[in-house]
């Protein structure tokens, strides 16, 4: 597991070279963007020491959708104090995780089995733990448009597709987008990198997740920070064009 890097100015991105998550300061006070994978939890007041944090100290996690891999921690955190935010369509499979369906049903998976890429992805996450999410009940719920009483104030962008519920999240003080997994910037199973869709099969309707980038395209920051791969220094609109341009 990697060390904790600072993005941008109250920004800290953590997780391992798979999967980030985030920390977004204001003043004293800590909100968690994503959760990482459930093995993170081992490794997770050692990272939080590195900048003179404890899992006390952040008072909400905000979650983009509730797939495995972004929800790790979030059971740790919660029990240190933290409030807990999904988006309302998205709340069940948190309570209840499962298997998604749609363009991300096991049937679609088959078609990249064949992918060295796949296995490493999937065996990396699988070795990290998410193949045993944790259910999180009594999530409070978000909608598109409200701005959060949590630290930094975060707007609620619904970015559906990836998952029905998925959201994004613009910190206008910090001119930071946290995009989930609306887009990423590295396909977790391939070799591409920059702004892109995540891989067709991860997605539940993926002409929805498309159509989501119009939705983040007009917003104002300076830097994009996906749930895989690097965070990207440019606006929202210019990253949009070229996540479009991959499908
Ligand atoms: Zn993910």
């Amino acid at each position: 597991m990697g060390e904790p890097q600072q993005v941008t100015r109250g920004v800290h991105r953590l997780g391992s070279s798979l999967v980030s998550w985030y920390l977004v300061e204001e003043g004293d006070r800590l909100t968690a963007v994503d959760a990482g994978l459930p093995a993170f939890a081992r490794d997770l007041e050692r990272q939080l020491a590195q900048i003179d944090r404890r899992p006390g100290d952040v008072e909400a996690v905000i979650l983009s959708h509730p797939d495995a891999d972004h929800t790790g921690v979030a059971p740790r955190l919660r029990d240190a104090g933290a409030r807990v935010l999904i988006h309302s369509e998205d709340d069940a499979s948190l309570r209840k995780p499962g298997h998604k369906g749609g363009d991300a049903s096991r049937r679609h998976l088959i078609t990249q089995l064949y992918k060295p890429a796949f296995w490493r992805f999937v065996g990396g996450k699988a070795r990290a733990g998410s193949m045993s999410p944790a259910a999180i009940d009594g999530a409070e719920n978000f909608a598109h448009g409200d701005r959060l009483d949590v630290p930094g104030s975060p707007r609620i962008v619904h970015t559906p597709g990836h998952t029905p519920g998925h959201c994004s999240f613009l910190f206008e003080g910090h001119r930071a987008l946290f995009v989930g997994d609306s887009m990423c910037t590295s396909n977790p199973l391939g070799r591409s990198e920059g702004p892109q869709l995540m891989p067709k099969v991860t997605n539940v309707d993926d002409e929805r997740a498309v159509i989501s980038l119009d939705a983040m395209e007009a917003l104002e920051a300076d830097v994009i920070l996906p749930g895989h791969g690097d965070p990207w220094h440019g606006s929202p609109a210019a990253a949009m064009r070229r996540a479009r341009a991959t499908r």
